[in-house]
């Protein structure tokens, strides 16, 4: 008997550590596994959940009517502090396969995903393909990558790739569909690509910074050739304190910044905040409008898809600064 309760317990023990892997940062997460084959002999489409919208959408794109995609998070949500609910499990353990971005953005359903892969449900990190030199690893973010890789255009080009390759792994039946459409999408966000950085040099390089409520955009900044300033961190977990409302209200004031901008996601009182301050320095600034950070826009609408939603920044992000 004891021998069964020992097998026993390290066939768990086995099963948790399959579950997750440890990160640059040393931390564990849930594993990514190798998708194989699923049986679609009935003729049914492979059924995926995706964590984020772009995520759900770059699915979409490639999956055409071979893949029905749920999408968990809809418009406003925050990922940083997403926690699943009871249905979300349930459309996760009917699932072939989860979809999601794996650099710690879905910090709140790291128990989940390891479950689901416990489940046998297929776990596919969309960044894992990216090359990691060209991650960013921000020292206040100990040590681990920043997970906003959607905004470098060229990066995400590899996140599709990584998507098409599961696909074709999980439905090899519907390949040349997958790669056809992966290769379609891959070309509309490389033209964007090029509209993203035309755009961005009419803005005045002095005022060519950025400023929102949470530090989203640095691959924005660093593919495009602005400055980012976020109010709260890489993650909205930490919040922002007096003492980085004044910073970021006297660096403001100084370099004479027209314009700030809101994130649909999170909630406007830090960047309120910092308005006032700078207006109690005698630098007015406004708010830009609404930009997309984390979660698109509203399901129908133009920036309720990924590249809307990238249309819609930089030309809100133009519109406001080159005012300057
Ligand atoms: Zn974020």
């Amino acid at each position: 008997m004891r021998t069964v309760a020992l097998v026993a317990g390290l066939l768990l023990a086995v099963l948790a550590l399959a579950a997750c892997e440890t990160d640059a940062a040393g931390e564990s997460v849930p594993a990514a596994s190798k998708p194989a084959p699923v049986d679609l002999a009935d003729g049914r489409p492979l059924r995926v959940v995706a964590t984020i919208g772009q995520i759900a959408d770059a699915v979409r794109h490639v999956g055409g009517d071979r893949v029905e995609v749920q999408g968990l998070m809809g418009s406003g949500v925050d990922p940083h502090l997403y926690r699943a609910s009871e249905s979300d499990i349930t459309r996760l353990e009917s699932a072939d396969a989860v979809f999601w971005n794996g650099l710690h953005l879905e910090a709140g359903m790291s128990g989940v995903l390891e479950r689901m892969v416990d489940l046998g449900v297929h776990s596919i990190r969309v960044t894992d393909h990216i090359d990691r030199t060209r991650l960013l690893a921000p020292p206040e973010f100990d040590g681990a990558y920043d997970p906003h890789v959607w905004f470098d255009l060229d990066l995400w080009s590899t996140a599709v790739e990584s998507i098409r390759d599961a696909l074709v792994a999980m439905d090899p039946e519907g390949a040349e569909a997958y790669r056809a459409n992966a290769a379609a999408y891959i070309a509309e966000i490389a033209e964007l690509d090029m509209y993203v950085k035309a755009r961005a040099q009419e803005i005045e390089e002095r005022v060519r910074v950025l400023i929102t409520a949470h530090d989203a955009f640095n691959y924005f900044a660093n593919r495009y050739g602005m400055q980012v300033r976020g109010l709260q961190g890489i993650s909205t977990e930490s919040e922002a304190s007096t003492a980085d409302v004044q910073e970021l209200a006297r660096f403001i004031s100084e370099r004479g910044i027209p314009a700030v901008f809101i994130e649909s996601s999170v909630p406007d009182q830090g960047v309120q905040a910092v308005i006032e301050a700078a207006a109690a320095r005698g630098h007015t600034v406004t708010i830009g409008g609404e930009i997309f950070s984390d979660a698109m826009g509203a399901e129908g609408t133009e920036e309720g898809t990924y590249l809307g939603m990238i249309r819609h920044n930089i030309d809100t992000i133009v519109a406001a600064l080159r005012k300057a």
